[in-house]
């Protein structure tokens, strides 16, 4: 689908273009991932967070400055109560190219025909292990069964594409990283390795034992199988490689090793209603405050928005051996 030619557009003062927004429809999640949560999580207040309304008026404002694709996310965005009425909501805009998910698959058994029928035509799928106790160690309260039925459960209603996430730890799940991807070729999948990124204090490991790099994973990965780079984009920041004879492509998200930020091409938002323009770094705007002076009102919107395009920095500076400097944990800010 093509945009109407008259479509807005966002352009930073690095000149990138914007047409990419990740949503965080909650900062609920029913797990407690050891990289991305501490074990004792505070949760928004009720008043805080977005009502569904809301975040479909602001992701129709994106879609009309020329925003292609919206990814939701969160915390787990399939735990929000009436999720579906969202999906269905930015699903119908005609604008909109791909409307994408990003689950812990553990609400996927039941939610899956729904999401597709929504007009979602890919999802990303977080799975760190195959071994149940090693999956309990990593997400504290995940069950590894319920997500291989959500997996299942996805591949059979069709999406175009299933991708896996791992985020791989040293000492933890770098032993994982064949397994991972065995499963992810028998099943047609696509798989990305992550590294972890400094964002909010955890409590469960120091963040720089556990580096493990791309390059590493990749090393790992070619002692049993032939990786071919490609310059295939699903237009976030993994760099893509093809196996002979499969469709699974395997990425890398390396925020440490391989800098993304050249051609980044994305903002967040957070349900609260924070306007982020990277996600390492604190510039952001407040749009909870506009959406709720003019409800439904899509242009008071567009003037913030347009204008916060100035403040985009340039690149995220983590750094693991330096305490976070970013305080908010990936599960607020929408990875
Ligand atoms: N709950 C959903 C899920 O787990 O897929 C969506 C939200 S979660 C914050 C989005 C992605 O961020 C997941 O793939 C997760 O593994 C990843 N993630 C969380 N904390 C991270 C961290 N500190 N560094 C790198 N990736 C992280
Ligand atoms: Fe929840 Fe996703 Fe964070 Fe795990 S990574 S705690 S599933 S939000």
């Amino acid at each position: 689908m093509t945009g109407a030619p008259n479509r807005e557009s966002l352009i930073d003062k690095f000149g990138r273009t914007i047409d990419y927004v990740r949503i965080s429809i909650t900062d609920r999640c029913d797990f407690r991932c050891v990289y991305c949560m501490s074990e004792d999580m505070q949760f928004l207040p009720r008043n805080e967070i977005l009502t569904l309304e809301e975040l479909g008026v602001i992701g129709k404002t994106f879609v009309e400055m020329g925003v292609k694709k919206i990814r939701l996310t969160g915390g787990e965005p399939l735990v929000r109560q009436n999720c579906i009425k969202l999906i269905q909501e930015l699903g119908a805009l005609k604008d909109l190219e791909e409307l994408a998910i990003t689950t812990n698959g553990s609400q996927l058994e039941k939610l899956a025909p729904e999401i597709k029928n929504a007009g979602v035509k890919r999802i990303n799928i977080s799975l760190d292990s195959l071994l149940p106790e090693k999956f309990k160690s990593l997400t504290r309260t995940g069950n590894l069964h319920q997500v291989l039925r959500g997996i299942e459960a996805a591949r059979s209603v069709g999406f175009e594409r299933i991708k896996i996430n791992s985020v791989i730890l040293k000492n933890r799940n770098e032993k994982e990283v064949i397994p991972l991807t065995k499963f992810a070729i028998a099943n047609g999948l696509d798989i990305t390795f992550i590294e972890e990124m400094p964002l909010g204090v955890i409590d469960s490991h120091d963040r720089a034992e556990v580096y493990y790099s791309s390059d590493k994973i990749k090393g790992d990965l070619e002692t049993v199988f032939t990786l071919s780079a490609t310059n295939e984009s699903t237009g976030g920041p993994a760099k893509y490689f093809k196996l002979p004879d499969s469709t699974t492509r395997i990425g890398f998200i390396s925020p440490h090793s391989h800098n993304f930020c050249g051609d980044c091409n994305r903002v967040r938002v957070t349900v609260e209603g924070r306007l982020l323009l990277c996600l390492g770094q604190e510039h952001s705007i407040d749009l909870r405050e506009i959406v709720r002076k003019w409800p439904g009102r899509t242009d008071p919107l567009k003037t913030a928005i347009k204008k916060s395009m100035s403040i985009k920095p340039e690149g995220h500076t983590f750094d693991l051996n330096e305490q976070p400097i970013i305080f908010r944990h990936m599960s607020h800010t929408g990875g």
